[in-house]
């Protein structure tokens, strides 16, 4: 199949096309480089050996967007173009309705005009909140903290839209648990801009000498040992994910919602000492306050992707933090270290 994969450039995106190229797909990425470089896709090449069509666009482009579906003839739709940045959304809440929302309404107009009705979108387990009880299966109940948290929710409710009125969409929603770690190659990874949000980067570049030391935030939560407790997804495992959910578009199965996660939680304390061991050293930590909206535990009940999807995650904690170390070390500066 040839499949368009929005964000492909990002850091889940590119890892995702190699397991697409290793599944014979052909690819095709349209990716404006806002929050990531071209850099990747050089590098995605070189692992598989395949080549990808890259358009540097902006998917609330229409015109441009025109051009690529003219262009070529597309099965399916991975969408993964947004900004995902949650303390950002939060003081530039426009920013982010109008490049995730506009965005994708974008998108599905011109979908919708050349017939493309087959789409695999990024959701996430910020959907769900804070949950009653974990694990958390696709049934619970949705809500959300944060701007760009109302964003995949709204998404996820459009396409339910979309799809109530036209059935011939095939929509497969996936909500992503937390994903870490980076390709066995050390080659492709996670990129952050500026200083990390989120755990995994922040421990690599504690790890590597660019951050002083970790903040824990809060350690008074009712967790095994009093700090936050999530679901961490290798993003190799993640990447397939979207290989196995393409089986569900060519079923033909209209409108079909997974979470993909592990179904087991780590906490913050366990994690870096699972980092710990993959790097080799003892690494610095402080016990800070907890971070404003921020949840005590939250990880997966994955059975229905493993039902439905035949899809599973297989790598361990241990793995993620070598990998994500790896990554770090052959690139202490990002893609930005140059080859
Ligand atoms: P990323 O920022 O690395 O990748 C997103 C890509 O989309 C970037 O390459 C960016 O340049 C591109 N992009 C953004 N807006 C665009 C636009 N208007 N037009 C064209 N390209 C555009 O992020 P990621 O971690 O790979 O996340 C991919 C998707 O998964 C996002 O939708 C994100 O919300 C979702 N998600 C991510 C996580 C996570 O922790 N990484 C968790 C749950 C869900
Ligand atoms: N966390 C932390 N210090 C950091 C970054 C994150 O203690 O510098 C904690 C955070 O409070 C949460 C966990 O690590 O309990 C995962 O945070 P992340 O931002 O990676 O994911 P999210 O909270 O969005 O699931």
């Amino acid at each position: 199949m040839t499949i368009l994969v929005t964000g492909g450039a990002g850091y889940i995106g590119s890892h995702t096309i190699i397991e697409l190229h290793k599944a014979n797909h052909n690819v095709i990425v349209v990716d404006n480089l806002s929050n990531s470089s071209k850099e990747s896709i050089k590098r995605v090449e070189e692992i598989s050996g395949k080549s990808v069509k890259f358009y540097e666009y902006n998917i609330l482009d229409q015109n441009k967007l025109k051009e690529v579906f003219k262009e070529n003839k597309i099965d399916t739709v991975i969408h993964f173009a947004a900004f995902k940045a949650v303390g950002e959304s939060v003081s530039k809440p426009l920013k982010y309705y109008h490049n995730n929302i506009a965005g994708t309404v974008s998108l599905l107009e011109v979908m919708s005009e050349f017939h493309v009705k087959n789409i695999i979108f990024s959701s996430s387990a910020t959907v769900y909140g804070d949950p009653v009880s974990v694990p958390i299966d696709e049934s619970f109940s949705l809500s959300v903290t944060n701007p760009y948290g109302r964003t995949k929710l709204m998404m996820e409710e459009i396409l339910g839209d979309v799809f109530r009125a036209d059935n011939s969409w095939n929509i497969v929603i996936l909500r992503y648990f937390n994903p870490v770690g980076a390709h066995k190659s050390g080659r492709i990874g996670e990129d952050p801009n500026g200083i990390p949000n989120n755990l995994m980067p922040y421990i690599s570049q504690v790890a590597v000498g660019k951050q002083k030391e970790l903040s824990i935030f809060g350690d008074d939560y009712p967790t095994v040992d009093g700090t936050g407790v999530r679901d961490y997804i290798h993003v190799v495992d993640l990447a397939y994910g979207h290989v196995m959910a393409l089986k569900k578009i060519e079923d033909r199965s209209g409108l079909n919602i997974y979470n993909l996660g592990t179904g087991k939680g780590y906490s913050v304390l366990e994690t870096l000492h699972a980092f710990e061991l993959a790097c080799g050293k003892k690494l610095n930590y402080k016990i800070s306050d907890r971070r404003a909206g921020d949840i005590a535990s939250c990880y997966a009940l994955p059975n229905k992707a493993e039902k439905e999807l035949e899809w599973t995650a297989t790598r361990e904690i241990d793995e993620m933090c070598e990998d994500a170390w790896r990554w770090q070390t052959k690139n202490p500066n990002g893609y930005k270290s140059g080859k």
